[in-house]
């Protein structure tokens, strides 16, 4: 396979000192990536966690090649198209109950800034001032500034703390700590906080970490006793992820803002959006210029991502879509579950098509830099995992069979023996 070293191209999350080399692929399809010389990789974790039915997914591949031939980009302010308005309606239908305001942007990142600006001025156009960002500890929104505020801090964001505003943190709802954190969130929406920002039932980034959907309903019923705006961002967890549609599902809740990007086009395009309640779009609808909502990105709305997006929402009308999302559920559970008693790992855990483990050290130290040596021997196996230090998860395109997925727990397997 071709490995391209000597680059213009400054990847991201990469120390190009240690990772010199990227693997150049030419193809992709189903759960495979084709490199260039034929070799292939099961791609286990949908391309950083975007893919959701599998890659090149017909109907919505077709779906991009139709609109090409109407619509590129057109500018959004003060000028509409059908991709956008039909796509914004059947989000508003699918949504949670109340969220009936669609702002579009471009990333995961972009779509909790927009949340963030968006709870800051309904305060404000509104005559309080309540300016307090509440956030989960080990929480990841993006890295924008504003989003890496809200974030947990880490090595990857210490050069930027100067820039980073303040937040509250509240601890992180480990199992049977749970009112540790409700009463610490309690305190912070007591204080007139403006908004709590999470990502309902599991913590991505920060490491996979799962909490109840009772804690999360919880959560929400704090945030309303105050009147403390909640944002769930289901960036990672929408489109079917957690087993659910959405995650806020689980916990029948449903939030003032939501934010939804990296399943909505099925991971063919980039594309996000920033679902809102009414009372936040009417808090910016006046005769005063002075109180709209100022955000834009130049790529808003892009008439050829709505159109994937649209594509992807049709694939879910299809009993098909749900029941693959179920079979992956079992599939995944009957993996996973012989490591719950292997002492190499700690943490064996699952939730929806989400399945995660901990490699237990042996050493002290060792496993803050396993990740880079970990993800190395998994490609030399065929496999793209990318483990979050010692944290293995799989969290695979939902076309993923059974025999693939042996594939990856055979090569965890071996991994733990190896490494460890
Ligand atoms: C990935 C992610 C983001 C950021 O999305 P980008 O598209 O990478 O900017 C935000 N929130 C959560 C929960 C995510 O998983």
């Amino acid at each position: 396979m071709t490995l391209v070293t000597q680059s213009p191209v400054w990847r991201p999350f990469t120390q190009h000192a240690l990772q010199p080399e990227a693997i150049k692929i030419a193809r992709a399809e189903g759960c495979w990536l084709d490199a260039d010389d034929g070799s292939r990789f099961l791609d286990a974790i949908s391309s950083w966690w975007v893919i959701t039915h599998g890659h090149r997914r017909p109907e919505i591949m077709r779906a991009i090649r139709a609109q090409t031939e109407l619509l590129d980009q057109i500018i959004f302010a003060g000028f509409t198209h059908d991709p956008a308005e039909r796509l914004a309606r059947r989000l508003v239908e699918i949504s949670p109950r109340g969220l009936e305001y669609v702002f579009y942007s471009d990333s995961g990142s972009t779509s909790v800034e927009v949340a963030l600006k968006m709870a800051l001025g309904f305060w404000r156009n509104r005559g309080e001032t309540r300016t307090r960002i509440v956030t989960l500890e080990h929480g990841y929104h993006g890295d924008t500034v504003g989003t890496m505020s809200a974030g947990a801090r880490s090595a990857f964001n210490a050069s930027y703390e100067p820039l980073l505003f303040d937040v509250t943190r509240i601890p992180f709802p480990f199992r049977g700590r749970e009112q540790e954190s409700l009463d610490a969130l309690e305190a912070a929406c007591k204080a007139k906080a403006a908004a709590f920002v999470v990502e309902p039932l599991i913590l991505g980034a920060g490491g996979m970490l799962i909490y109840s959907a009772a804690t999360l309903r919880e959560m929400r019923n704090i945030c309303e006793r105050y009147g403390v705006l909640f944002i769930a961002d289901e960036v990672m967890t929408g489109f079917g992820r957690t087993g659910t549609f959405f995650a806020c599902e689980q916990a029948d809740i449903s939030p003032d803002i939501a934010c939804y990007s990296k399943g909505i086009t099925g991971g063919a395009l980039p594309l996000a959006v920033t679902m809102c309640k009414s009372e936040i779009f009417e808090a910016h609808y006046s005769p005063d210029r002075a109180r709209a909502f100022f955000h834009s990105s130049s790529y808003t709305a892009n008439p050829i991502a709505c159109a994937a997006a649209l594509a992807n929402l049709e694939i879910w009308e299809k009993d098909e879509a749900r029941q693959s999302v179920t079979r992956l559920c079992q599939l995944q559970e009957e993996r996973i579950a012989p490591f719950k008693s292997d002492e190499r790992f700690s943490n064996v855990r699952r939730l929806g098509t989400i399945a995660a483990l901990d490699l237990r050290a042996q050493g002290d130290g060792y496993l803050a830099t396993i990740g880079l040596d970990l993800m190395r021997f998994f490609n030399s196996r065929g496999l793209l995992l990318r483990p979050l230090g010692p944290t293995i998860y799989i969290l695979p395109p939902y076309c993923i069979k059974g025999e693939e997925l042996d594939l990856v727990y055979g090569a965890i397997d071996e991994a733990a023996s190896r490494f460890r």
